[in-house]
């Protein structure tokens, strides 16, 4: 039913139950049903909801401080949380930037790499989801529904193939990841040369494009070439970050730095921060009030964010992470034996995914068994997601602190789901 006849229908959304209040990695709708969520606002609420020292943060913050005061000068908070985050980063990433979400921060990065480059050039990847502002929706491609109708996008944006090892290479990593960078050379040698490049932008994981993780050589091969021709790599861990693939960005897997990071999502547990990370002298290039925002780092949601970070960048919690994702993939890998329609189980750690096809073979997108299982599982009191550019892709996204025998349960109503989908 809709219960909110005024509210925009432009928003997509996955159901219509209203939903009440959340506890850990509970959500209850206002029926008072509890539903076990392994979607956790698309990776917002990592710690789960209502994390109660993070709620707790809030809380004290409120009573002091609520408004920005950023062309003042400096909050506690916003302090401390730059401090902090960037301890959890490589050199030379030291300088913090903050913003409010996921798109505005893709956006200033943009901005950032053509300014301090001088170059007009951007190059974004096939299948890329980098949000919905009109800078952060014309490097984003893993859907045409994001694009469409707002043409002219933003000039100068070239994009590459993402090696999508299973769908587009047989599940052949080696000859992805050499077919991909001939493609991006030879993209450097007859469409823009590379020194009119100033900044490329790649996720990680491709989050919205099917949680498809870029080989550690792709990265090598692109940081090489970057570092070659002085364009920038900007990572987007909007949905990769904090510890969501079992270390805490996720670029560490391929021991590669990135001269810029973008964060956002679950960087403040739930509510809206983002964040542009590079070195000083990249930010010091950038100049002063060459980007701005009046919300960025508002004291209230840089005080949840202090908190949240410290219960994430714990090695316990991390060590959690890399547990609960070896589970997770055991569990996948158990049911691909019995399930047919699953071609792929793929991800890195807590972010996992499932891959739905009609026929292995073949491989072709099993998009209504998705949908078939995403409905049936909620029926069974579990929120899972679907994603990828042909949305056949079932994401995992649990609370990495969820207890084992819920983490379990949870497996169990998808498989349970799968099952229900197929029959
Ligand atoms: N980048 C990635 C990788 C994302 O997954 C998202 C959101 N799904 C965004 C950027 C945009 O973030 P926001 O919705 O906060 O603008």
């Amino acid at each position: 039913m809709d219960t909110a006849p005024n509210l925009t229908p432009v928003l997509g959304r996955y159901f219509t139950r209203e939903w009440s209040h959340g506890v850990g990695h509970r959500l209850y709708d206002t029926n008072g049903k509890a539903y076990l969520d392994f979607a956790n606002g698309i990776a917002v609420s990592a710690l789960g909801h209502v994390h109660p020292r993070v709620t707790a943060a809030i809380h004290a913050q409120v009573d002091k401080l609520v408004g920005p005061v950023n062309a003042l000068g400096f909050t506690e908070p916003i302090s401390q949380l730059s401090t902090d985050l960037a301890a959890t980063f490589p050199a030379p990433l030291d300088s913090v930037m903050f913003l409010n979400s996921g798109s505005e921060a893709i956006d200033g990065a943009l901005k950032l790499a053509r300014r301090v480059t001088g170059r007009p050039g951007i190059v974004a990847f096939r299948g890329g989801f980098h949000g919905r502002t009109f800078g952060a929706t014309s490097v984003t491609t893993s859907n045409l529904n994001y694009r469409t109708g707002y043409e002219p996008l933003l000039p100068g944006v070239y994009f590459a193939p993402y090696p999508a090892v299973y769908a587009d290479f047989e599940g052949d990593e080696d000859r992805a990841v050499e077919a991909c960078l001939a493609i991006l050379d030879s993209l450097f040698a007859t469409v823009i040369a590379p020194s009119m490049v100033g900044g490329l932008l790649i996720e990680p994981v491709q989050g919205e494009g099917g949680f498809i993780p870029a080989p550690a050589a792709f990265l090598e091969g692109l940081r090489e070439r970057c570092d070659r021709h002085g364009i920038l790599l900007i990572a987007d861990e909007v949905q990769t970050g904090y510890g969501r693939t079992g270390r805490m960005w996720a670029f560490e897997h391929a021991e590669i730095v990135p001269d810029v990071v973008v964060v956002a999502k679950a960087i403040a547990n739930g509510l809206p921060l983002s964040a542009i990370v590079s070195s000083r002298e990249l930010q010091e290039r950038w100049g002063r009030g060459a980007h701005g925002s009046t919300y960025g780092g508002n004291p209230v949601a840089c005080a949840a964010a202090v908190e949240s970070l410290k219960a994430i960048s714990d090695p316990d919690f991390l060590a959690r992470a890399v547990d609960v994702g070896e589970r997770i993939h055991a569990r996948l890998h158990e049911m691909a034996a019995r399930h047919p329609s699953i071609g792929e189980v793929r991800g890195i750690g807590p972010m996992a995914a499932i891959e739905l096809v009609k026929d292995r073979e073949t491989r072709e997108p099993g998009a209504d068994i998705a949908a078939a299982a995403v409905t049936a599982a909620l029926d069974r009191g579990l929120i899972i997601l679907k994603t990828g550019i042909y949305d056949n892709v079932i994401r995992i996204l649990v609370p990495i602190a969820a207890p084992d025998e819920d983490l379990e349960a949870g497996l169990d109503r998808l498989e349970e789901s799968l099952g229900a989908a197929a029959a």
